[in-house]
């Protein structure tokens, strides 16, 4: 067993550990005490508070270098547009370069695990070979074609129907099925802009005018959210709803029942100035939120740290701890591994990050989300993934 000391030992799932130890035993977790417990020989971490690396629930690895080419101009509907110009003029070689530019942010910001929208196939090889754990959640869009095929379905953590507007109730139906039936991660935007609520609720907007033009049926339009019509096609059981940004009176209802989970994306929320982010009538009814970066084409940064800091500027009623408790041990729930990553407990992954501290113990947390710089000492499954100590 290898043993890592620091000045405290941040477990997240039970309370912190002044002079703490976590063993290290292969890619897991073996113990976690105080320095007094163990008498073999340890790497000395100093004056740092060893941690759950970050997990972030929501990214789009392969858009890392669009990052401030896509400006807002005030419209969702204009802004997707503008998106996929950008995306036909990319080679495979960009997304490529662009998923590796992203893994390379993910690491130096002490992210352990990502949830990935692969928006095609191509890199699927090369982020399963990745210093951090990425579970790729495969991107289906049918509104004007074909959906990926189920050949590469299996291939993935997971499958993310991109959004009620582009993607079938057939396909949502299929998909949802076959992730339950695997243990796979089912993942999908939904409810993010007051465009996509005109257009379920009233059957009026841009985005409802956009997708009538790329020829999709405007018949489930004008009845209800699209939370409701997700729920209306049995898909939201195990959900992990990507923005839920905009919620009629019963959608938090709605998800709680169906022990879905959200994934707010503070930054990217920002960025398209969207009404604010309904986390207490959430957190209300029950619902588990964690955080996610979104892509860095709109929130620039995949730095979860910077998305506490967000999300924390936003609702001054949440402390430090619950935020890092977002973005680690919720978030890991939420992406099928409850117990495996996200805490440092015997038996989970060793995925951990050492930050420097120089303050009270209970300051630790909050120094955490304070840092700006490079984490110094990242570990993803028992391997020193960044070491700059
Ligand atoms: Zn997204």
């Amino acid at each position: 067993m290898f043993l890592y000391r620091a000045k405290y030992v941040l477990p997240i799932a039970s309370p912190l550990i002044e002079d703490g130890v976590v063993g290290v035993e292969g890619d897991r977790i073996a113990a976690v005490g105080r320095r007094a417990d163990f008498n073999e020989p340890m790497t000395d971490l100093g004056e740092r508070v060893l941690l759950p690396g970050f997990v972030n629930a929501h990214c789009h690895l392969d858009y890392t270098n669009m990052a401030g080419k896509l400006p807002f101009k005030g419209s969702f509907a204009d802004w997707i547009a503008d998106m996929v110009v950008m995306k036909r003029k990319w080679w495979t070689s960009d997304y490529a370069a662009s998923a590796k530019a992203g893994l390379a942010a993910l690491v130096q910001s002490g992210t352990t695990t990502v949830c990935d929208i692969a928006a095609s196939p191509s890199n699927l090889d090369m982020v399963a070979n990745a210093p951090v754990r990425v579970l790729s959640c495969l991107e289906l869009i049918d509104v004007a074609g074909k959906a990926a095929a189920e050949k590469f379905w299996d291939r993935c953590a997971g499958l993310s129907p991109h959004a009620p507007f582009t993607a079938s109730e057939e396909l949502y139906r299929n998909v949802h099925s076959f992730c339950r039936q695997r243990g796979k991660i089912f993942t999908t935007h939904i409810a993010e802009s007051n465009e996509e609520a005109a257009m379920f609720e009233r059957a009026e907007g841009p985005l409802y005018e956009l997708l009538a033009v790329l020829g999709r049926s405007p018949e489930d339009c004008g009845r209800g959210s699209s939370v409701a019509w997700l729920d209306g096609c049995g898909v939201l059981e195990g959900m992990l709803a990507i923005h839920a940004n905009c919620l009629s009176d019963d959608d938090a209802a709605r998800l709680a029942r169906a022990r879905a989970a959200v994934v707010h994306c503070p930054s990217s929320h920002r960025f398209y100035s969207h009404p604010p982010f309904p986390f207490d009538r959430l957190r209300a009814a029950g619902v588990p939120v964690c955080l996610g970066s979104d892509s860095a084409a709109s929130g620039t940064t995949l730095d979860m740290r910077a998305e506490m800091r967000e999300f924390l500027a936003a609702f001054s009623s949440v402390r430090p701890a619950e935020a890092l408790a977002m973005a680690t041990m919720t978030a890991a729930k939420a992406l099928n591994q409850p117990g495996l990553t996200g805490i440092l407990t015997a038996g989970s992954r060793a995925d951990m990050i050492a930050v420097p501290v120089a303050g009270a113990a209970r300051e630790a947390a909050e120094a955490v989300i304070a840092g700006s710089e490079t984490v110094s000492w990242v570990m993803v499954d028992g391997k020193v993934a960044h070491n700059e100590l």
